[in-house]
């Protein structure tokens, strides 16, 4: 079996249409949607992915407000600044880029976000929400990954989905999603005696560990959709996932690639995180 490709560019820009559309709605009824960006020290990575986010927000007609400060900076600061964006209505999602510098509680700081406007989805509050299936705002990686599953139709309810991983953010908010949807939901991590053992069991495998060749052809049930979250380099410094691409897609039905899967999907979701929030908070 060859899988089919979900292609997460594509769809990632179907999504970003649809944003665009609902920030011209908005703008017509003279609500301009934006979202505030914080980003402090100068981490590399931080730097790039924070570009993107502006880069994405503008290309979608939604005001991104990015405000840098240097490593340096005091938390009580940064509370006090979220504090007067949380209170501010011109701004309708607020981001703290992670990780921020050793100094600061990351916890203390994501709480200090008005639950209303955490378009990222890890304040305490958007982890209730979802768990009790309450409007909230969902994580955007694993929010891309379901939308990437609806996006081929597939039906979730009385299957059997593996996630591999556990973090906060990507893991647990995915198996909440799954099992939202009446997939029976097995989630796997470091200390799980046999990963391959659960992973034939399943329909879906969602991977989010950071481990590249973590899942081999072996591993997976023919006809099983394969969603890979991780991003890895390899030996040549290229970007990969969790999955054995070349493996898997001869025994999955579908899978996603890495680059170009569940990257620019969790990239289009904060974009969908960010329009909701300002529809909500103008409704
Ligand atoms: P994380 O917080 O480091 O969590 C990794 C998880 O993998 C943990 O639950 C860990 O188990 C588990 N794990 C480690 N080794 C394992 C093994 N051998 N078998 C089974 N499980 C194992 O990472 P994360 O933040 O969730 O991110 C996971 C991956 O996704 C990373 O590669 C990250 O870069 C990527 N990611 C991608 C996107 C995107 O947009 N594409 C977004 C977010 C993250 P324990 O809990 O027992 O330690």
């Amino acid at each position: 079996m060859t899988a089919q490709l979900i292609d997460g560019n594509a769809l990632a820009r179907q999504i970003r249409a649809e944003v665009a559309g609902r920030t011209q709605a908005l703008k017509a009824r003279g609500v301009e949607p934006a979202l505030a960006i914080i980003l402090v020290g100068d981490d590399p990575a931080s730097q790039v992915y924070v570009k993107h986010k502006v880069n994405d927000s503008s290309e979608t007609g939604l005001t991104a407000k990015l405000e840098r400060y240097g490593a340096d900076l005091a938390e009580a600061e940064l509370l006090e600044r979220i504090d007067a964006l949380n209170k501010d209505p011109s701004v309708h999602g607020i981001l703290v880029q992670l990780p921020l510098p050793k100094h600061m509680d990351s916890h203390k700081v994501i709480e200090a976000i008005s639950p209303a406007k955490d378009v990222d989805g890890f304040h305490v509050a958007s982890a209730g929400a979802l768990m009790v299936g309450q409007p909230g705002f969902w994580p955007c990686t694993p929010h891309g990954c379901l939308r990437m599953l609806d996006s081929i139709g597939y039906e979730l309810r009385g299957r059997h989905a593996v996630v591999i991983g556990r973090s906060n953010i990507v893991g647990k908010p995915m198996a909440m999603m799954l099992l939202g949807r009446s997939a029976t939901v097995t989630i796997c991590h470091s200390a799980t005696a046999d990963l391959g053992a659960m992973t034939r069991q399943a329909d879906v495998i969602v991977a989010a560990v950071g481990r590249q060749n973590l899942v081999t052809a072996d591993m997976v049930k023919p006809g099983a959709v394969v969603i890979d979250v991780g991003m890895n380099r390899n030996a040549e410094g290229k970007l990969c996932g969790d999955v054995d691409f070349d493996g898997v897609k001869e025994v999955a039905g579908w899978i996603t690639p890495v680059p170009g899967g569940v990257g620019p999907m969790t990239r289009a979701m904060l974009l969908v995180n960010t329009i909701e929030a300002a529809e909500r908070a103008t409704a």
